[in-house]
């Protein structure tokens, strides 16, 4: 399932063996929490590096509740989806809205289902599109005579798209094949995985959406992901961070994507977390509620900005080097990889748009060599 989420985490290096455990990697309870004026918290289990549990944030109002991101797909995950909102003392058919705040499996999973069940709104940033959602569009414009419309097809669509080489020569990071093939097994057994989340609700940066009684003003925060969304309440202070801010952990920025520089667009997006002065509680999609968003977005900032300066002082003694070489400078051996190559090369990309690297193609690998 790591790579699944591929695009998001290890979260950078951990140290399982040496420390506790940190928040975002407790296990999920059956708690249910009230973490702001009419906010619950409950928790789903997901079991990735890093991650062992995803919040599933319960929003109450005159017309039911609305759900932010109801966890994984599958038959597992929805059983624990309905336990908590039974907890919370609500039904699945009280779910009106499910708010999705980046196009990972651990956020979206559930929506779909909801959608289905219930007919609820699906709402998420206007740019939301999942990799199957890539992987399937662009074989169908490759291809006259594909009809991906089975759950093979589709699962067979994916795994070629993530299987392509990398920008920077490597293999690209994606879902392991076990886990497309869960997938496809339970999609036979009714499941709607590879069905495309449509939002019935895009939202664009600065338009609001009115849940648990008051206005949210969408915040688009691309970085983590280019279609990441964070819903703020001014009123009470609330911030939905969803995996941009996380209490302890640094989500995975990947480089790939449509964007030249997502690095670039992290900083600007942790910037804008930085900046809002009156925030009260974060409400992490990982991990604790927090109520220093300021002070994390800071430290995250930082942290990236000791990573570029760890490259710049690895860079005489690594001319011409590829983006391996400078992941084993980054990277503790244990969680070196496609992920680890992956943020390696945004952070090489980074400082090519900066001007200190410059990046040339051997034999289909990019090497970066200091200005
Ligand atoms: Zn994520
Ligand atoms: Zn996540």
């Amino acid at each position: 399932m790591n790579a699944h989420h591929s695009h998001s985490h290890p979260h950078g290096p951990t140290d399982a063996e040496t420390r506790p455990p940190k928040q975002e990697q407790e296990e999920a309870t059956t708690e249910i929490t009230e973490v702001a004026p009419g906010i619950l918290r409950t928790q789903l289990p997901i079991s990735m590096p890093g991650l062992g549990h995803v919040n599933c944030y319960v929003l109450e109002d005159e017309r039911g509740i609305a759900v932010v991101d109801p966890g994984l797909p599958g038959a597992e995950s929805w059983t624990h989806l309905v336990d908590r909102i039974g907890r919370a003392g609500y039904a699945v058919t009280d779910v009106h809205t499910v708010v999705v705040t980046h196009s990972h499996p651990d956020h979206f999973g559930g929506a779909m289902r909801l959608r289905h069940e219930t007919g609820a709104d699906i709402v998420t940033h206007e740019s939301f599109r999942t990799m199957y959602d890539a992987a399937i569009s662009e074989e169908s414009e490759d291809s006259d005579d594909l009809v991906v419309n089975s759950p093979d097809d589709q699962a067979a669509a994916i795994e070629r798209y993530m299987t392509r080489p990398s920008p920077w020569g490597g293999r690209r990071s994606g879902p392991p094949l076990a886990f497309i093939e869960r997938m496809r097994a339970d999609s036979e057994g009714g499941e709607h995985f590879f069905d495309r989340l449509v939002p019935t609700r895009p939202l664009i940066d600065g338009q609001t959406i009115r849940l648990a009684r008051r206005e949210w003003v969408a915040m688009h925060t691309p970085g983590h992901t280019n279609d990441h969304l964070c819903l703020y309440d001014p009123e009470f202070g609330v911030v939905f961070t969803g995996d941009h801010v996380l209490p302890t952990i640094t989500p995975h920025i990947s480089g790939l994507g449509p964007f030249q520089d997502p690095l670039a667009m992290f900083f600007d997006s942790l910037t804008r977390m930085a900046e809002m002065s009156d925030v009260k509680v974060a409400l992490p999609a990982h991990g604790h509620p927090f109520a220093d968003l300021r002070g994390r977005a800071e430290d995250i900032i930082e942290h990236h900005g000791d990573r570029l300066d760890v490259i710049r002082g690895a860079s005489d003694n690594l001319p011409a080097g590829t983006v391996n070489d400078y992941m084993k400078v980054l990277f503790r051996e244990r969680s070196w990889g496609e992920m680890a190559e992956s943020e390696t090369y945004a952070h090489l990309e980074h400082l090519r748009e900066l001007g200190e690297f410059t990046r040339a193609s051997v034999d289909g690998i990019a090497r970066y060599t200091a200005v």
